[in-house]
């Protein structure tokens, strides 16, 4: 069938075709290796001369079936599932940035991913630049350096709710001969498509909505097929010229398009092994199926509890970017036009103690640290991520000692609503 189907199809079906009398379902390949007939079958494994299977640690057969669905999903050549979003996302810059290269980063991006270009990039001898994503296209030219390898952002980042202006992104770094590589782990390719939009590569912490149960943590990188690395094959030696520990192949030769993830399965998971096992892989197989419906889902009931907290004497201010007058509002109805994603902040008018005593009477909604799943849930960053701060400090880091920070789940929004209620209710006796 050579119609484009639309995402809820792509969902349920892509990625995985059964034969006759086989399973329905993606099947569960644990298998740690692969039996081959002939000694010469397995030299040409090794020598990438043939696409097939041998260890566990590099590729498995379910792991690529729904590495497929999700390569689909953005609309890319190729993808691959890695162990956590974190791992995804270091994979991804790693493939084509090493000791003595330079990196630019937007600032609102998840904590961890921070951390990781920060600190552990620092210590790996990658320098990164951390850029406003809202800052003009000049003052953002200033960032790059002649061993600028890549720009990196989040669509929407985590938990700030940004969005970036992906348009943008794309034209400095292709400006720059350098692929822009985005996060799309809030709005999943059901909510926003970055590749449209001119981004080269998309990772994911599947472990949020694409699982959507709470049950994997997984992350996955998928490739556009359309950054030209031998245009600029100074800049990318890795992709561009022989690799010595594969007698000498060059990845952009050989595999042409598939080049980046050919060289990130057979390079960076031989050698760090950061895999997803395939008993996640297919729980992530199950979540994507329903994907679609749960975004739109999730899309509905935020938007009517935002609109429900804005009109509450009790709540100071909502943040989400549908609302109408908030500052992303524009990018929103460009880049996410049918909706963000479930997560939201909001400030309740009262002291920290009242803070307290809304979040304990709370009866649905559950207080963690995790965002974008099935369950609702909150988190208070003054008492919580950032306790360390005085309320001096928070002001300074834009954060209202009154702040709250919301996950809407797939419970039924009326009821969520009831439970906000009677909290706030609970918390003024
Ligand atoms: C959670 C998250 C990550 C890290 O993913 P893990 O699966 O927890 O390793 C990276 N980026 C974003 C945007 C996230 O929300």
């Amino acid at each position: 069938m050579d119609t484009k189907l639309s995402q809820g199809t792509i969902c349920v079906q892509a990625g995985y075709e059964s034969g006759n009398g086989r399973p329905r379902q993606i099947p569960i390949i644990q298998s740690t290796t692969f039996k081959y007939d002939t000694s010469e079958d397995m030299t040409r494994l090794f020598d990438l001369e043939d696409n097939g299977y041998f260890y566990t640690r590099l590729q498995n057969p379910t792991n690529d079936m729904v590495a497929a669905r999700i390569a689909a999903l953005e609309g890319g050549v190729a993808g691959m599932l890695t162990s956590s979003g974190q791992a995804a996302n270091f994979f991804a810059c790693f493939n084509i940035c090493e000791a003595g290269d330079h990196m630019i980063s937007t600032a609102s991006i998840y904590g961890g991913t921070f951390n990781l270009f920060g600190a552990t990039f620092k210590k790996m001898g990658i320098d990164v630049t951390f850029v406003d994503q809202d800052a003009d296209e000049k003052d953002l030219e200033a960032a790059f350096r002649p061993n600028t390898k890549l720009v990196f952002g989040e669509t929407l980042s985590n938990p700030g709710v940004r969005i970036l202006d992906i348009e943008k992104f794309a034209r400095l770094a292709h400006s720059h001969g350098v692929p822009l590589i985005v996060d799309n782990t809030f709005p999943t390719p059901i909510n926003c498509r970055p590749f449209e939009w001119g981004a080269d590569i998309v990772t994911h912490s599947t472990t949020k909505y694409m699982d959507g149960q709470g049950v994997q943590v997984g992350g996955a990188i998928v490739d556009s097929g359309r950054f030209d690395w031998n245009a600029y094959a100074d800049k990318f030696p890795g992709l561009c010229t022989p690799d010595p520990t594969y007698h000498g192949i060059t990845y952009t030769e050989k595999f042409g398009k598939l080049a980046y993830i050919t060289k990130a399965t057979s390079q960076l998971m031989r050698d760090f092994g950061a895999i997803q096992s395939p008993q996640n892989a297919f729980y992530l197989g199950l979540g994507l199926q329903t994907l679609d419906v749960r975004v739109k889902r999730h899309n509905q009931s935020a938007l009517r509890i935002a609109r429900w907290l804005q009109e509450q004497p009790e709540i100071k201010w909502v943040d989400f970017p549908e609302l109408e007058g908030n500052p992303e509002k524009e990018k929103q109805l460009k880049y996410m036009p049918d909706g963000t994603c479930g997560v939201m902040a909001f400030a309740l008018d009262g002291d920290r103690a009242f803070v307290s005593r809304f979040m304990n009477s709370l009866r649905l909604a559950t207080i963690e640290t995790h965002v974008a799943d099935c369950y609702t849930c909150i988190l208070h960053p003054a008492m919580h991520t950032h306790r360390q701060l005085t309320d001096a400090q928070l002001a300074e880091a834009g954060i209202d000692p009154a702040q709250l920070r919301f996950s809407v789940g797939l419970e039924d929004p009326e009821d969520i609503i009831k439970d906000l209620r009677q909290a706030i209710d609970a918390a003024k006796k």
